[in-house]
């Protein structure tokens, strides 16, 4: 928990907001500024900024509750999709740093884009530059395997 962070504020019932789901490592709440009806914000208890710093027991206690949650806030919001995402920092437009997965449904009708539409490459990237990109990734994750 931090003092001054207002999803850890939420946490502890010092400022009001609409939650539907709790239990004893995630919450879930509805946006204050909804891009669609039924955006829903689901935090982890513990005050975290990014998702690379979550502990492997939250990570794991987030995404069950964001999996189990999605069909349900559709079904009560009568949309038949939804974009899920986090903006995993401050450059990527993270503005309250405690981490939180943005669940929007969506609809046909609803005006929005695709989630890849959120940036564009400066440049093409061809075959060759993939296979670079990915060999270095394949360099930085060789401690997973
Ligand atoms: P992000 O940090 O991913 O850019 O988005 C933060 C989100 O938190 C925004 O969509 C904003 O509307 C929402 N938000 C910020 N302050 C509050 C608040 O006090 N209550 C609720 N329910 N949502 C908030
Ligand atoms: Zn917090």
């Amino acid at each position: 928990m931090s003092g001054q962070c207002v999803f850890c504020r939420i946490i502890r019932g010092e400022i009001p907001s609409e939650k539907v789901y709790e239990d004893e490592r995630a919450l879930a709440f509805l946006d204050i500024h909804p891009s669609t009806p039924g955006h829903t914000l689901v935090i982890p208890k513990t005050h975290v900024s990014r998702i690379e710093d979550l502990s492997e027991e939250d990570a794991s206690a987030l995404f069950r509750v964001l999996h189990r949650l999605v069909g349900r806030i559709q079904s009560a919001v009568g949309a038949p999709a939804s974009t899920i995402g986090i903006n995993n920092g401050q450059e990527s437009g993270q503005e309250v740093p405690h981490i939180h997965i943005h669940v929007i449904p969506r609809s046909r009708s609803d005006r929005g884009g695709i989630i890849q539409g959120i940036a564009r490459p400066q440049r093409h990237i061809g075959r060759e530059e993939l296979s670079q990109i990915a060999e270095r990734i394949r360099e930085h994750t060789a401690d997973l395997s």
